[in-house]
């Protein structure tokens, strides 16, 4: 009998630690954020773009369901075509896009309930034909809902970077963030602070959402800190534009961070 308990134990644990890997890539990575506006999408563009001009295959899913932002920020408005019951990734700047943007017209609202998100997740991740990656790069909603749990639980996540502005609101869902993948098991590779400061007309830095929060919160959760991304106007014109910074201009001082952020995560998984 007790043998039985064991047993049944045993397989329900195996099964709940068994995550499918998206087939068709390396490792894929999250970037995940407490909350919206804090320049989450604008990361994982860049950061894919970065990873890029690295010589990496790369691919952007943008699982934020509710409030795409890929179709905008790569300027993409065609639809997948599907094969053999697979959808086929937008090929857009040599990186192979998804995303429910692509799917639904840009003013229908996402009155989606979870268990229709998650089969969403499913098809990103199960029947979209994504070729020879090294990378996929997963632009998650923000905050710690069904996407977020759907992805930890079922999805073989390599690892999630957390974006975030240093105020204090900011931070406190940061916190719960941490908390939420940590029980999850999903290994955070870091935190970034996003638009941290502005160099003033004078040469000066303004800290003007506050200093220091997000490196503070990484170590109070020994959790890596990645690095400061400041205030810089070209990058949300060139968001608006359809062709991010890091596309636009590569030799910008803000694309030259990325390019550090990219170097640090190729060499940390993949070794030449
Ligand atoms: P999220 O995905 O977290 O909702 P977005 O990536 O859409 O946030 O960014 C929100 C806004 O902030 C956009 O207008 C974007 O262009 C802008 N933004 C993001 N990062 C920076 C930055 N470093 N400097 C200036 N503007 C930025």
């Amino acid at each position: 009998m007790s043998n039985e308990k064991t047993s049944f134990n045993d397989a329900s644990r195996r099964k709940r630690f068994e995550k499918n890997p998206i087939n068709g890539t390396k490792y894929t990575i999250a970037i995940s954020s407490a909350k919206g506006g804090v320049g989450k999408s604008t990361f994982a563009t860049n950061l894919a773009l970065a990873l890029k001009n690295l010589g990496l295959k790369i691919g952007l899913l943008d699982a934020d369901i509710y409030g795409p932002s890929l179709p905008k920020l790569f300027s993409i408005n065609q639809k997948p075509e599907s094969k053999n019951g697979k959808l086929i990734p937008i090929n857009k700047y040599n990186i192979q896009c998804i995303s429910m943007g692509f799917l639904t017209e840009e003013q229908t609202p996402m009155i989606w309930r979870g268990p229709m998100v998650t089969s969403a997740i499913k098809t990103f991740t199960q029947k979209v034909e994504w070729n020879d990656l090294d990378f996929i790069i997963v632009d998650m909603p923000p905050g710690t809902g069904d996407t977020q749990l759907t992805f930890a639980q079922e999805i073989k996540l390599d690892g999630v970077i957390i974006v975030s502005t240093p105020q204090e609101l900011a931070l406190q869902d940061v916190k719960r963030g941490i908390a939420m993948f940590d029980k999850l098991n999903v290994n955070i590779i870091g935190l970034v602070d996003n638009m941290s400061f502005f160099f003033g007309d004078d040469g000066k830095k303004y800290h003007i959402f506050g200093e220091g929060g997000v490196k503070r919160t990484s170590e109070e959760f020994k959790k890596d800190f990645l690095g400061e991304i400041p205030i810089n106007s070209e990058v949300g014109k060139f968001g608006d534009l359809g062709k991010p910074i890091v596309e636009s201009l590569p030799d910008h001082e803000i694309s030259r961070i990325y390019l550090k952020f990219a170097e640090k995560i190729k060499l940390s998984y993949l070794q030449d």
